[in-house]
C-alpha cells in the first residue's frame, strides 16, 4: 500500500516521462532506450552533441515519428500510440519553426492566426473581420509578453532574426500549452538576441513546463532546472546543471576533453543578463 501511494505522489509531479524509448531508422538507432522524467513547472534542457538524437526524441514526443519501442507517459497517461493532434489537444505544443511564421502577414496577424487555430474556429469565423478584431486584445497581450507590442504592424519578414524567434514564441504561447517543446530556440542568434530570448523563455515558463533542446551551455546554465545529456542516442547524465556540468563524461562529450570547465553559474554564463 505504501508503495502504491508513493507511485501516485510521484505521478503527480512528473508531467512527462519516457521509458526506454527507441527509434530505429532501418538499423541505425538514433534514440537508444531513452528514459527521461520532466517535472511539472520546470525548465528541462536536453543537451548533447550534434547527431545525439535530440530532435528525433522531440519528434517521438509529438508523434511526428512513431517510436520503435518504449513508452511515453503524459500526466500519467500512456500516450505512445496517440496521434499528433491528440497530443496537441492535451497541451503538448512544439514551437513552430520560423518557416511557419507567415512572412507576409504582420506580427499581429500571425498571432491572431495562432489564436484562431487554438479556438478551432470555422471558415465563417475566418472571414469575419469583426470576429478577428475580437482577438486583438489577447493578441496584443501575447505580443507584450514577448516585447513585440511596438512591432504589431510590422510585416513578419521585416523583423530581425531574434524578434522572429520572439514572434514564434508568441504564436506558441497563443496555443496556451502546458508543456512547451522548444528545439534550439537560440540557434543562429547573436549574443544580444540570445540573452533576450533566454529571458523570454524564463518569463513565459511561469505556470508551464518547458522542455528545450539547447546547444548554448550559457543559456542552459542560466535557466534550466534540470538537464538531460544525450550522446549517441543515450542519456549519459541527468540532474541539476551544477551537478551535470561537473560530470567528466559530459565535459568530454562537449569539449572532447574532461579538463575544460563548463560555465558554472548564470553570471559566468551570460554577463549581459546578470544585472
Ligand atoms: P540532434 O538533434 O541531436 O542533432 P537528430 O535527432 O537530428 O540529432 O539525429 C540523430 C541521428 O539520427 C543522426 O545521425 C541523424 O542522421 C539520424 N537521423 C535523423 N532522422 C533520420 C531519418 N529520418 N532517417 C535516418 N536517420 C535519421
Ligand atoms: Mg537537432
Amino acid at each position: 500500500m505504501a508503495l502504491a501511494e508513493e507511485v501516485v505522489l510521484e505521478a503527480r509531479e512528473i508531467i512527462l516521462e519516457t521509458h526506454s524509448l527507441v527509434k530505429d531508422f532501418n538499423g541505425f538507432i538514433a534514440v537508444d532506450g531513452v528514459s527521461v522524467r520532466v517535472r511539472q513547472g520546470e525548465i528541462h534542457a536536453l543537451i548533447g552533441p550534434n547527431g545525439a538524437g535530440k530532435t528525433t526524441f522531440f519528434n517521438l514526443l509529438t508523434k511526428f515519428l512513431q517510436p520503435t519501442s518504449g513508452t511515453i507517459f503524459y500526466r500519467g497517461r500512456n500516450i505512445t500510440r496517440e496521434r499528433p493532434a491528440d497530443i496537441a489537444r492535451r497541451g503538448v505544443v512544439r514551437s513552430f519553426q520560423i518557416c511557419a511564421v507567415f512572412p507576409h502577414l504582420t506580427v499581429l496577424e500571425n498571432v491572431r492566426v495562432a489564436l484562431q487555430r487554438n479556438l478551432g474556429t470555422s471558415f465563417y469565423f475566418w472571414r469575419s473581420e469583426k470576429s478577428l478584431a475580437n482577438l486583438d486584445p489577447r493578441a496584443m497581450d501575447l505580443l507584450a509578453q514577448v516585447h513585440l507590442e511596438n512591432h504589431a504592424r510590422t510585416t513578419a519578414a521585416d523583423l530581425p532574426y531574434g524578434r522572429k524567434r520572439a514572434l514564434e514564441l508568441a504564436t506558441t504561447l497563443a496555443l496556451d500549452p502546458d508543456l512547451m517543446l522548444l528545439d534550439e530556440p537560440t540557434q543562429g542568434m547573436g549574443h544580444e538576441d540570445v540573452s533576450h530570448v533566454t529571458q523570454l523563455i524564463k518569463q513565459v515558463s511561469a505556470n508551464r513546463t518547458v522542455l528545450m533542446v539547447e546547444h548554448n551551455m550559457s543559456v542552459v546554465a542560466s535557466i534550466a532546472d534540470t538537464i538531460s545529456v544525450l550522446q549517441r542516442g543515450r542519456v549519459i547524465a541527468a540532474g541539476p546543471y551544477a551537478e551535470v556540468s561537473k560530470n567528466p563524461q559530459v565535459i568530454e562529450a562537449y569539449m572532447g576533453t574532461s579538463s575544460v570547465a563548463l560555465p558554472s553559474t548564470a553570471s559566468d554564463a551570460l554577463p549581459g543578463t546578470a544585472s
